[in-house]
Parts: C-alpha cells; sequence; structure tokens
C-alpha cells in the first residue's frame, strides 16, 4: 500500500501519516517525490487492508492510497510515479543526459588504468569503470589488484576528474571500496547475495545492481528492495544479458527489459553491451539498441590493447572503436529524445 500525499501537503500532515502508519503496526518509507510525497507501507498485509485504505484515505493531506499487487514495494513505480534521478558528482543517472560509463575490465596497472580513462573522458565518457576486486569463472584467473587497485582508480580519477564505477565482491572489502569508489556496483554474479545487498545498502553510495543470466526482471527489482530497505534509493539498474540457447553470443541482450523496468520502476536502466556480446564487434549494435530502446545510460568495456587484457580482452574496444561509439551513440539518443554530449 502506498499513501499519496497532495502536492505541497506541510510536512506536520505528513509527519501526522507517518505516525498513524506506525501505530497500525507498519515500517513508513517516505519517497521524497519532486512534486509530492508518496509513504510506502511495509509489513504484511492482510484482510483489513480495505479498512487501513479507508482510514489512511480520511487523513488531512492524504490525496488518494493505492494498493499495490507487486511484491517490490520501493522500487515499484507506484510508490514513486516520476522516474528517479541518480546523482554521482557533476553526473545524473536518469535525466535527459545519458550516463556513459568506460574503462577496463580489471585495473591492470597504473599506466593502463590512467592512459584508459583519459582516452574514454576525451571520446565523452562521464564516469568511469575498472574492477579492483574481480569476479572470475577460475581461481587460477586473475582476481584483481585489490586495494592497490582502488588506489590506481583514484588516481585516475585525479587526473580526469571521472567519477569511478567499481565491483564489490565481500562485505569484508565494503569499508575498503566505500573510501575510494563513488558509485559501488554488485556483479551479476552477487546479484542475490543478499547480506552483501543490505550491507552495500547502508554503505551510503550509489550503487549499480547488475541482472543474473538466469533471473527474471521481478527477481532484479527484489533484489534492488534489499539495498532499497536499508535506507538507499540511489539505485540504478543494469541489464548485460541473459542465458539464452544461443550460443553465437556470451549471453543474449535482453532489450526488452529495459522498457519493461522502465514501466515497472521508477529506478533508472542501464545497459552493459560488453558482458552480454562477449565479442567487441557486437558491442557498439548492441549499445546503440539499448539507447534507442531508452536506456539511461551504457557501461563499456574499454582497454588500450585488448590482445593483452588480463581479462574481458575479446569484448573490449580499443579507444578508436570507442569514439565510434560516442559518435554514432549521440545520434541514436538525439532521435529519442535523450542527449550524449561530446567534448569538444
Ligand atoms: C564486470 O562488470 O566486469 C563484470 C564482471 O560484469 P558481470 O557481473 O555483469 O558479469
Ligand atoms: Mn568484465
Amino acid at each position: 500500500m502506498v499513501i499519496i500525499m497532495q502536492a505541497g501537503a506541510p510536512e506536520a500532515e505528513v509527519e501526522a501519516v507517518i505516525q498513524a502508519v506506525e501505530k497500525a503496526g507498519f515500517r513508513p518509507f517516505v519517497n521524497p517525490g519532486v512534486e509530492r510525497k508518496v509513504i510506502a507501507l511495509l509489513g504484511k498485509m492482510d484482510a483489513e487492508k480495505a479498512e487501513l485504505v479507508d482510514h489512511f484515505s480520511a487523513l488531512p493531506g492524504v490525496e488518494r492510497v493505492q494498493l499495490i499487487s507487486e511484491p517490490y514495494k520501493l522500487a515499484s513505480r507506484r510508490s514513486h510515479p516520476e522516474p528517479s534521478l541518480v546523482e554521482v558528482g557533476p553526473v545524473t543517472i536518469g535525466g535527459t543526459q545519458l550516463a556513459v560509463i568506460a574503462g577496463p575490465c580489471s585495473v591492470e596497472n597504473r599506466d593502463q588504468m590512467v592512459d584508459t580513462a583519459i582516452a574514454v573522458r576525451n571520446a565523452g565518457a562521464n564516469l568511469l569503470r575498472g574492477g579492483a576486486f574481480k569476479p572470475r569463472t577460475s581461481p587460477y584467473s586473475f582476481q584483481g589488484l585489490g586495494v592497490e587497485g582502488l588506489e590506481i582508480l583514484a588516481e585516475a580519477r585525479r587526473i580526469t576528474g571521472l567519477p569511478i564505477v567499481t565491483e564489490v565482491l565481500h562485505p569484508g572489502d565494503l569499508d575498503a571500496i566505500s573510501q575510494y569508489a563513488d558509485v559501488i556496483q554488485i556483479g551479476a554474479r552477487n546479484m542475490q547475495n543478499f547480506r552483501l545487498l543490505q550491507d552495500v545498502g547502508t554503505a551510503g553510495k550509489p550503487v549499480i545492481l547488475k541482472r543474473n543470466p538466469g533471473c527474471r526482471v521481478r527477481d532484479l527489482l527484489m533484489a534492488s528492495e534489499y539495498i532499497m530497505l536499508e535506507g538507499n534509493t540511489n539505485v540504478v539498474l543494469c541489464e548485460r544479458g541473459i542465458t539464452t540457447f544461443e550460443d553465437a553470443t556470451r549471453y543474449t541482450m535482453d532489450v526488452n527489459a529495459i522498457p519493461v523496468i522502465k514501466r515497472l520502476s521508477h529506478l533508472p536502466v542501464i545497459a552493459d553491451p560488453s558482458h552480454a556480446a562477449g565479442d567487441w564487434r557486437y558491442v557498439s549494435a548492441i549499445a546503440l539498441s539499448a539507447i534507442a530502446a531508452g536506456a539511461d545510460g551504457i557501461m563499456v568495456e574499454v582497454h588500450l590493447d585488448p590482445s593483452m587484457a588480463l581479462s574481458d580482452g575479446p569484448q573490449s574496444l580499443r579507444p578508436d572503436k570507442f569514439s565510434e561509439l560516442m559518435r554514432a551513440a549521440a545520434q541514436v539518443a538525439a532521435a529519442v529524445g535523450r542527449e550524449v554530449v561530446l567534448p569538444g
């Protein structure tokens, strides 16, 4: 159930509604909308539902009370009709301008990270990615530089001004990651690592939550609920390809998921064509399709020399291809009423 307050309802009326909600045995969660506040009621809803609707509807300042049938209360568009904006330093994710997150799969060394950061910034990226803790299928593969990788990312941010996005694998690393990262990424493998989601919900940083390739959209939305319930509503969802019978690409980008999520949820949605394709030759086409479908941004892996990459080389774009993608992205974005700002 959500209680939608009248536009401009005074704080005292909002407060009185919150108290009434608590008195009825629910936990209130206030979504600070631009025009009007929406109070979500968290807790078990039983047979008295109809009476509660009447009770809350009669309170001063309440415009209407709506029952929510979706199990995801906080991520649901019904609880927050306007799209959410997630602010990361100078970048707003979910507004007209698209977020372009680019960088290597892994932080490998200082020069690789700094040179890539400069290249992607010069091409128009507005956020920098790089994994310091890497989830690898094989324990014998490169696992990331850990805290040293975070320090290198911080240096790349100092030099380029780009905020940094990096992945957390384990709650024990969260404090260190929070000291450096501007955005914490939960990778596809950890989408349903619920304790990690809860911990990230208390870390005070925006979160990018990637969809697990074997999970449905509604599972992704339920996973976001774990983060939001801890008080962190700065969540960006990321479609990065799902498992299908098709093996011509690594995964299959579920372009459908983008408009579906935008309808079901107020949270921004971005797309990662690199992990969906697994092959650099398809990355640009898939990225453009995601923008056309209404994505709020893209996340693209870029490497100076993909043949030498310590992870995900085959799907990484060289900087020149990334620049080409950015120019095409600006045109596709314009065609759907969005914007990619190219430098110079
Ligand atoms: C990554 O972003 O490098 C990554 C490991 O992605 P995913 O979790 O989507 O596989
Ligand atoms: Mn990768």
